[in-house]
């Protein structure tokens, strides 16, 4: 079983194509500047959202928050009152369950995208998945990951994905723990390790305030040697937590910095 955030059954920006894109709950990174704080965690059934919504779509049962997604109004009032960067909002598939709902969207779609949270810390079950959508539907299977489970050490994972995305948050090991709380050593064991497979989609970078943003792109670039899509995500305060808001500030990056790494990145590809 694996716990599950959303299923956006077409989505054009998870990859090429029309994809479903899968978001599992969960994720070992906290990072600073994240948008979706609320899968990070998963819910430790403390009962505090339940009051709070407006139409009962919350109940506990045998100790456990249940979600009646039919009810919710998705108004985000039990994620506002989470204190465990979390949701009762989420619900657990099996590879047969999660299987069907791509299937009935599969003639209509390219491929599946997995995401998160951190998919990857399901890896035992999308590799079973891989191998279902694959064999069964011929559907095209991309990760969207932040690198940090050790992908050398799951072979037959790497070979059933098409494609991965990762996120590079700093080329600086202690600047990537300041963000994620995590050392990026992994991460870049994997970046090199993909573009060598010739495995990867894209790269992101988040340009964001009080980072050295410059750095990371010139180190990065070095490594992708023009091998793939290098992407840049711009800082936007909306939907990150204070920790995040005192770290990185309200306001996105200014044009000079944001420029200043393209240059880096267009010096790097001559
Ligand atoms: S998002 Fe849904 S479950 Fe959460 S409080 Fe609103 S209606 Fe209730
Ligand atoms: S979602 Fe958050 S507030 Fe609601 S029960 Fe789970 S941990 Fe508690």
């Amino acid at each position: 079983m694996a716990l599950v955030n959303k299923i956006i059954p077409f989505s054009c920006i998870d990859g090429p194509g029309n994809r479903t894109a899968i978001f599992f709950q969960g994720c070992n990174f906290k990072c600073t500047y994240c948008h979706n704080p609320e899968t990070i965690n998963k819910c430790v059934n403390c009962g505090k959202c339940v009051k709070v919504c407006p139409v009962n779509a919350l109940n506990i049962v045998e100790k456990k928050v249940i979600w009646n997604d039919k009810k919710c109004v998705a108004c985000d009032a039990c994620i506002r009152e989470c204190d465990h960067l979390s949701t009762p909002k989420t619900k657990d598939y099996s590879v047969d369950e999660l299987f069907d709902e791509i299937k009935q969207v599969s003639p209509f779609i390219q491929g599946i995208t997995v995401s998160g949270g951190e998919a990857t810390l399901n890896i035992d079950f999308l590799t079973q998945l891989f191998k279902k959508v694959k064999e069964e539907l011929g559907l095209t299977c991309f990760v969207d990951t932040n690198g940090s489970i050790d992908l050398t050490q799951h072979e037959e994972f790497v070979n059933l994905t098409d494609k991965f995305m990762i996120d590079i948050k700093s080329m600086d090991k202690e600047e990537h723990t300041k963000i994620t709380g995590l050392n990026n050593d992994i991460v870049i064991k994997n970046l090199k390790y993909l573009l060598d497979l010739d495995k990867v989609y894209e790269i992101r970078t988040v340009i964001a305030p009080n980072l050295d943003n410059k750095n990371t792109v010139r180190e990065a670039s070095k490594i992708i040697n023009n091998r793939c899509k290098y992407k840049f995500n711009i800082y936007r305060h909306h939907g990150v937590r204070k920790e995040g808001l005192d770290f990185h500030g309200s306001d996105s990056p200014c044009e000079e910095e944001i420029n200043k790494c393209y240059k880096i990145y267009n010096e790097s590809i001559l």
